[in-house]
Order: C-alpha cells, then sequence, then structure tokens
C-alpha cells in the first residue's frame, strides 16, 4: 500500500504503520501476559428448549479479566490472538478450563447437556489441535460427548475441503459439531449437507430485527426449513424478547440461546443456577 501511494506519502505511512506495529506488539505482549497469569476466564451461556424448558447445552464463552481495565469482551482480543498465532495456547487453555467444568458437572449429576467450545478457523487447522484436546479431555476425565465444536461459517468456508477433513475427525471422535453464525454466507449452502455437522445457530443478527423485520424474518424461516430437511439441529442465538422466542418456536426451532432464557453467567453463578434448578425439580 504505501509503495503504492509514492514517495511523498511513503515516509507518512511507515511512521503511522510503526506505531501501530507498536501498538500492536504492546497488546501482544499483553496478551501472552494474560495468558501465563490466568487472566482468561469462561461465562456459560444455557441453551434451552423452550417447549420443555430444560436446558440442553451451555456455550463457553471467554472473557479476559484485566487489571486496570476490567473485564474484556473476546471481539477486542480474538481477532489478534488469531492473527499472532496466540489463540492456540489461548484456545488449549479454553478447552481445557471448559472440558473441566462439562466434567464436572456430569459428575455432580447437576447436568447431561453438552458443553458448547468456540474453535477458530487458525485454531482447527493447528496441527497440535487434535492432541491438545485429547490432553485436554483425558486430564479432566471428561467424555467426549460431552463437549460441542462451534466453528463458524465463515472459517469453514475458507477451506472446506479441509474442514470436512477436520470436523470429521473430531465427529469420529464421538464430538458434534455445530456452525456458528450461520445465514452470513449464502455458498455455503450447497456445502452444508458435505459437512460432518449436527447442529445450525442462526446468526444473532438476523434474530435481533425478528418479527418485524420482513427480510430477517424470511431468512429465519428458510433457514429453519433448510435444516430441517437436512435433519441437523437448528438453534436461535441472541433472543432477547418473549417476541423473538415466539416467532421461531412457531417457525419450527425450538432451541434457544439468549439474554431472554439467561446471560452468560460465571462458572459459579451458573453452578447455583443448575443447584436450584435440581432442587425445584426434585
Ligand atoms: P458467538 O460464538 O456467536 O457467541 C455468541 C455471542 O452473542 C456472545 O458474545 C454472547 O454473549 C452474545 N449473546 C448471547 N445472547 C445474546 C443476546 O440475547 N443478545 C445479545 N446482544 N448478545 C447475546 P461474546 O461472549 O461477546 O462473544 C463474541 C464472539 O467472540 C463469539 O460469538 C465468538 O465468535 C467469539 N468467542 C467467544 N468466546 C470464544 C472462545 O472461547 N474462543 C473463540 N475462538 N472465540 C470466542
Ligand atoms: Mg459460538
Ligand atoms: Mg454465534
Ligand atoms: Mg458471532
Amino acid at each position: 500500500q504505501a509503495k503504492e501511494d509514492g514517495k511523498n506519502t511513503y515516509h507518512f505511512y511507515t511512521k503511522e504503520m510503526t506505531e501501530q506495529a507498536y501498538n500492536r506488539l504492546l497488546m501482544e505482549n499483553n496478551l501472552r501476559d494474560a495468558l501465563d497469569n490466568q487472566q482468561f476466564e469462561l461465562y456459560y451461556q444455557p441453551q434451552v428448549d423452550i417447549t420443555t424448558n430444560r436446558i440442553v447445552g451451555f456455550e463457553a464463552l471467554v472473557r479476559w479479566n484485566h487489571e486496570q481495565k476490567g473485564i474484556i469482551p473476546p471481539d477486542h482480543f480474538i481477532p489478534l490472538a488469531e492473527e499472532t498465532g496466540l489463540i492456540i495456547p489461548l484456545g488449549k487453555q479454553i478447552i481445557d478450563m471448559a472440558s473441566q467444568t462439562i466434567s464436572e458437572w456430569h459428575r455432580a449429576n447437576l447436568t447431561r447437556a453438552r458443553m458448547a467450545i468456540n474453535v477458530s478457523a487458525k485454531q482447527l487447522r493447528d496441527n497440535r489441535f487434535f492432541h491438545n484436546l485429547n490432553t485436554a479431555l483425558s486430564k479432566n476425565n471428561c467424555q467426549s460427548d460431552w463437549v460441542e465444536i462451534e466453528i463458524t461459517e465463515s472459517s469453514v468456508m475458507q477451506d472446506p475441503e479441509l474442514a470436512i477433513q477436520l470436523l470429521s475427525k473430531l465427529r469420529r471422535k464421538g464430538i458434534t459439531i455445530s456452525i456458528d453464525d450461520f445465514g452470513t454466507g449464502y455458498s455455503s449452502l450447497a456445502y452444508l449437507k458435505k459437512l460432518p455437522i449436527t447442529k445450525v445457530k442462526i446468526d444473532r443478527s438476523f434474530v435481533s430485527n425478528l418479527p418485524q423485520d420482513k427480510d430477517d424474518a424470511e431468512i429465519t424461516k428458510a433457514i429453519i426449513s433448510m435444516s430441517q430437511s437436512l435433519n441437523l439441529d437448528i438453534i436461535a442465538e441472541g433472543i432477547e424478547t418473549q417476541e423473538q422466542q415466539d416467532f421461531v418456536l412457531q417457525e419450527g426451532c425450538q432451541l434457544i440461546q439468549g439474554y431472554y432464557y439467561s446471560r452468560p453467567l460465571t462458572k459459579q453463578a451458573m453452578t447455583e443456577k443448575l443447584e436450584s434448578i435440581r432442587l425445584r425439580e426434585a
């Protein structure tokens, strides 16, 4: 870019790039320290079958507990972690924490549900991924059928053939796969059938304007009916209101995740919620 702009602007861009590179380096070092100091924490958001009102799954969502800045959301550091490769050690910590938590909950008889873990494209393609995953599962006494991997539609589409290979390997281990943020890349519809997946998550961007937005309503309906005809589970994420929930249920989607049922909770808070549900149902 700088070269194309000619000699006059070259120095200007160089200086700016140096500054940018410096900030990145700073952030990267902060991320590294945070990894060493265990500053990453998982929050857990329940997935619910609204026809039975039962929790059928959890999604593990990472946060950075920063000493000065407080709790930093994943959108602020996952992209950099992916660019710098730090997603590999971070992802390893995340899988370790999530499998420990779901293993504890199963052993305490607090749930029979799966824990969904977000995995980025780079992480899945890393050749240590399966080794790290196996290590975490056996270390935590976690059965592979207690775990689900969430991969975004866009990262699958980066290299569909490779994704099919890697995801099949997970499926053979008994781990289920769900496609995250579905609906944002139409090119993949034909591929959906080839992928070894069991579940599709309707992207929050379609849900947020339901039921008023006609286009979003049509897209949501199409995704639901397509998933049904392919025999895939379908879940709507980002359900914030009764109206949104009513809409997706009426269209045939009975699994939901969103603030309306529960925000993502700390491990402690989610454990207490599960304990209180058990007491109520006993
Ligand atoms: P995602 O996997 O699509 O996760 C769903 C996001 O929607 C989460 O944001 C969740 O807190 C938020 N959400 C859930 N229900 C509602 C709702 O009713 N209303 C609204 N407005 N938001 C809702 P979060 O936790 O900030 O995560 C953002 C993204 O960061 C995730 O999107 C995922 O792509 C990424 N991410 C989070 N945790 C991890 C992780 O452990 N590993 C990787 N690789 N990425 C992660
Ligand atoms: Mg997700
Ligand atoms: Mg999503
Ligand atoms: Mg998302």
